[in-house]
């Protein structure tokens, strides 16, 4: 039994992260589906259920490894994007009251400075450009 399951992984991809974010997705898509009782709708999410899991599976047992790593690695790409944004929020709405925060003009850089000292000059430290701001 052991022998056949590893002869039957040999060559194929297998599990990451990507697959676990698919399978809880599925999860939740079905949760909401029990709960909603427009028949349509429910239907629709189990069928979309079902497709996440059939997707993840495909992963799972697909031989094209460098094709799932890539999606796995754009997954995390995402991810990390998404989880640094929501630090940044959270980072500036505990900092409100003795910090006020601007985007440098010319490369986008979020910049923090100290709030109430009136109009001040801000020098971005990625790129050294400077422009005038309240705080
Ligand atoms: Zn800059």
């Amino acid at each position: 039994m052991r022998d056949w399951v590893i002869k039957f992984m040999d060559g194929r991809y297998g599990f990451d992260k990507l697959y676990f974010i698919l399978f809880i997705i599925s999860i939740i898509l079905l949760l909401f589906g029990a709960l909603i009782l427009v028949p349509i709708i429910k239907l629709f999410m189990l069928i979309l259920a079902f497709v996440v899991v059939a997707y993840a599976l495909f992963r799972v047992f697909s031989r094209n490894k460098y094709k799932r790593s890539r999606e796995n690695l754009l997954y995390l790409r995402l991810s990390s994007k998404v989880t640094g944004f929501i630090k940044q929020r959270i980072k500036m709405f505990r900092e409100r009251k003795t910090h006020k925060f601007f985007k440098c003009p010319k490369c986008n850089a979020n910049l923090r400075v100290p709030k109430g000292k009136g109009s001040i000059k801000i020098s971005c430290p990625k790129c050294n450009e400077s422009f005038i701001e309240r705080t």
